[in-house]
């Protein structure tokens, strides 16, 4: 007995060093910190992960029974990772296409301007559009005019060019868009639009309001290939910023579809979490939600227009803006159409997302929200968890903060939509109101979780810089505007959090992702810089050294 027993013990002695000699796993980061965003265990030296979810996280020491057979693993030594970072509002397919159209805003001079038309129509094949938009004359310090078909034509002899004005309501056209328009000095100028031409009557090809609609009906559709081109595109440059996945504010269903192919044929970078737009709404009913199997791919709610934006004063306020004599517009959506859509979201479990900027338009459709809870008695509710979202919510009165608490709505914010328009919101608002326009601090303070996001392409859609944003308050150069309330800034690890867990519990994920746990999806941003602990301006010098989805290397920086 005795010697059997001795014997047992040996035999499982052996048996956990075989064990501990070699645990699976499929990749091992080592040797860093690890920001997991978990209150729990705040920071880590290394984790392991097998087929795509965390099966370790910890101490280098304890890693090591990982770092064998047939795992990837990875010295991080010299850089931070984070758990991955969540762009909570983005527009995917327009990220994309952003890499195919040229941006002039903010060129100095014209000639540079030019220059970088030239550098870019070269890179177009022959016949295909040259196209781009943002040039503004009066910004420009050589010369102040407007550009003419004489200015490109050198170099876009067989390419046709399309450039609207900063403006949107006037474009620069070359000569072989005109000859393919079929416009030519003899051409009538259209009702309510103007083909500019010189003292001779020759097109100068700067033309004006309807007048563009003749050259945007001749440029070539968009195509399914050229749109998924488009998502393609946009992942890359979005998993060269550091970013896991995103939430896709307003995908429509041929954009959704696309996406299903591309992640049947395994092109998905990063994971996406869509709301499909109003518009398409009974579709969504009809359909259901979509998710795949590997949640990288989790088609939920339904995103509504509401107010407009506070720089052209169309955000609805509820007292008047401080320099016009009006509070702005709510005409994007009548609350007569909206209701019976928030009524059967409620029956249908569908998320709702609301674009509300004003404090006009937050308090409105708070009560719209209440309203609706109302009206359905909650047996009747898909999901009494609502966690129903506004988006942007810039200007939120000191009591509606708390209604977001009362009524589970979630605020989704853009901290470089706040350092933008800090720079004008003074104007508008007024002091009194600056005190509760981006209120970042008070939310939290408030328990709330902000989903932090982007609204790329709108800003440039860059977590460095919605993690600086949240955390100075302060314009880019690190200068503080006047009334600027640098009190409503967040600490660090609430920045964090802002885009990593609370954006995942925005999107019913928290269970799966948003944190480095066992069990959750290995999802990583890594930096060359600990961004935690750096010193502020420097948070914008860190540079993405490696991005991860899924246990998968998805990018890293060229030459690492
Ligand atoms: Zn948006």
């Amino acid at each position: 007995m005795r010697i059997e027993h001795y014997f047992t013990v040996i035999t499982l002695s052996l048996f956990s060093i075989v064990c501990a000699a070699c645990e699976k796993a499929d990749l091992v980061l080592h040797n860093t910190t690890i920001y997991t965003a978990n209150d729990a265990q705040w920071t880590a030296e290394a984790m392991a992960s097998l087929d795509g979810k965390i099966v370790f996280v910890g101490a280098n020491e304890a890693a090591k029974k990982y770092m064998c057979g047939k795992a990837n693993i990875i010295d991080m030594a010299g850089n931070t990772v984070f758990a991955g970072f969540t762009d909570g509002h983005q527009h995917l397919e327009g990220v994309g296409k952003r890499t195919k159209t040229l941006s002039l805003f903010g060129l100095p001079t014209l000639k540079q301007t030019v220059q970088e038309i030239e550098n870019w129509a070269s890179s177009i094949p022959e016949n295909n559009w040259v196209l781009g938009r943002g040039w503004i004359e009066r910004e420009w310090t050589d010369e102040q005019r407007f550009l003419t078909k004489h200015d490109v034509d050198a170099f876009t002899k067989n390419k046709p060019l399309f450039m609207p004005r900063a403006d949107g309501v006037s474009a620069l056209v070359n000569s072989k868009a005109l000859q393919l328009a079929g416009v030519n000095r003899n051409t009538p100028d259209p009702e309510g639009g103007k083909f500019e031409r010189d003292a001779t009557g020759e097109l100068t090809g700067y033309v004006l309001a309807n007048a563009m609609n003749v050259f945007r009906n001749i440029i070539p559709q968009e195509t399914d290939e050229y749109l998924k081109d488009n998502l393609l595109k946009g992942m890359q440059v979005n998993v060269s910023m550091g970013w896991t996945q995103t939430h896709d504010a307003g995908m429509s269903y041929r954009l959704v579809d696309l996406m299903q192919q591309l992640h049947e044929e395994g092109e998905m970078l990063h994971r996406i979490y869509a709301a499909i737009p109003v518009q398409e709404a009974q579709q969504r009913f009809k359909r259901g939600r979509e998710k795949t199997n590997d949640d990288m791919l989790d088609v939920r709610g339904i995103k509504v227009f509401i107010d407009g934006t506070l720089g052209s004063r169309g955000a609805a306020l509820i007292e008047n803006y401080s320099d016009a004599a009006h509070n702005g517009f709510m005409n994007r959506i009548t609350q007569q159409a909206l209701v019976p859509i928030l009524e059967e979201a409620l029956k249908a479990g569908v998320q709702i997302q609301t674009h509300v900027i004003g404090d006009r338009a937050v308090r409105s459709l708070l009560n719209w929200y209440e309203n609706a809870y109302t009206a359905v008695p909650k047996s009747q509710w898909e999901n009494q968890d609502l966690r129903w979202r506004m988006e942007h919510a810039q200007v939120i009165t000191p009591d509606d903060q708390q209604r977001f608490v009362e009524l589970n709505v979630l605020p989704s914010m853009q901290p470089s939509h706040g350092i933008g328009d800090l720079n004008f919101a003074r104007e508008r608002l007024g002091d009194e109101r600056l005190a509760y326009a981006y209120p970042w601090k008070s939310l939290v303070d408030k328990g709330l979780k902000i989903i932090a996001g982007s609204d790329a392409p709108v800003e440039v859609g860059d977590p460095r810089i919605e993690f600086y944003a949240a955390v100075a308050r302060k314009r880019l150069d690190g200068t503080l505007g006047e009334g600027w309330h640098p009190e409503l800034a967040v600490s660090r690890e609430t920045a964090l959090k802002m885009l990593t867990i609370w954006p995942a519990y925005g999107a019913f994920q928290e269970h799966l992702r948003g944190s480095v746990e066992v069990g959750k999806y290995a999802d990583f941003t890594v930096f060359n810089r600990d961004i935690m602990t750096v010193d502020e301006a420097d948070i914008l010098s860190a540079d993405v050294v490696m991005t991860i989805v899924n246990g998968q290397v998805v990018y890293t920086r060229e030459g690492k």
